[in-house]
């Protein structure tokens, strides 16, 4: 399927940086971030799919899977309209979706996933630390409140981690998502790097640095 966008997903628990690293990534040319928590954030609080979405995370809950993957395809859909992303020149870098295997699997038309970058935390109380300090920063309010914090991470572990499974092993890479956004850039572009040179033809080369 030809059409398919060529993809990396950002995997990882809440708190483990893939906003972070995807929003450093897009920044670099042949490269797309789309983030799903983002683009439901930028709904308009008053149209119905913003109170869903306003209705679900408040309780750390997933948005139901159909108009999820709708409002996404629609949203990467006018990004290329646009000439924001460019599926012919542009590795997409995905956070945040597909965020379940029914999900993953309503996707399948869309993407072909290319690798998965899993940015592994072991330490929760440094993931809680960062999501609260996400709060104050961001005035998010599905991280102000520890008990919603705890929920989306049952949540990642019940519904989330399952996707993991559904994606052939030997595209799954595992990163530490330890240290400073830097350090855990490096690592990711490790893996970023190669597969944008084996898929797309670069044709800005030395041009772009001038
Ligand atoms: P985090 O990475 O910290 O969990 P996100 O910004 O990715 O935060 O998501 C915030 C909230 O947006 C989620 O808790 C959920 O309610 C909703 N959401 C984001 N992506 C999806 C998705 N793919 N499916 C369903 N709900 C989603």
């Amino acid at each position: 399927m030809p059409h398919r966008y060529q993809t990396v997903l950002l995997f990882g628990a809440p708190g483990a940086g893939k906003g972070t690293q995807g929003k450093i990534l897009g920044l670099v040319p042949g490269f797309y971030h789309l983030s799903c928590g983002e683009v439901f954030r930028t709904l308009d609080v008053n149209s119905e799919l913003g109170r869903t979405f306003r209705e679900y995370s408040s309780r750390g809950e997933l948005v139901p899977d159909e108009v999820t993957v709708k409002m996404w395809a629609e949203n990467i859909r006018a990004q290329t309209i646009l000439s924001l992303y460019k599926p012919h020149d542009d590795l997409l870098i995905l956070d945040g979706i597909p965020r379940n295997v029914n999900q993953a699997k309503l996707m399948e038309k869309h993407i072909n996933v290319l690798e998965i970058i899993h940015l592994v935390c072991r330490d929760k109380k440094k993931m809680v630390e960062r999501l609260q300090r996400r709060a104050v920063k961001e005035n998010r309010a599905d991280d102000a409140k520890e008990s919603v914090i705890l929920r989306r991470w049952d949540v990642y572990e019940e519904e989330t981690r399952p996707v993991l499974d559904y994606y052939p092993k030997e595209i799954i890479r595992e990163v530490d998502a330890i240290g400073s956004p830097a350090a855990v850039l490096q690592h990711v572009l490790e893996v970023v790097v190669p597969v944008q040179e084996k898929h797309f033809v670069n044709v800005l080369g030395d041009e772009s640095s001038t």
